[in-house]
C-alpha cells in the first residue's frame, strides 16, 4: 500500500471562497476507493484523481 508520505512533503493550497464552517469540509469521499480525501493537501486529490489507485496509509 502507498503511504502518504511516499508521495512527498504536504503540497497546501489555498480556499477558494470563504471559510468552512467545520473540518468536515475539508474532506469529501473519494468516488473510486471511498477514502475521505482531505483537499487541504494537494497530494492526497492528485492520487485520488487517478481513474485507478488503491486507498492511501495516512501514516503522515
Ligand atoms: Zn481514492
Amino acid at each position: 500500500m502507498t503511504k502518504l508520505s511516499d508521495l512527498g512533503p504536504p503540497i497546501t493550497g489555498t480556499r477558494h471562497g470563504g471559510p468552512p464552517k467545520n473540518e468536515a469540509e475539508h474532506f469529501y469521499t473519494c468516488p473510486t476507493c471511498g477514502q475521505p480525501v482531505d483537499m487541504r493537501d494537494l497530494r492526497q486529490v492528485i492520487w485520488h484523481d487517478k481513474p485507478v489507485h488503491n486507498r492511501l496509509e495516512m501514516d503522515a
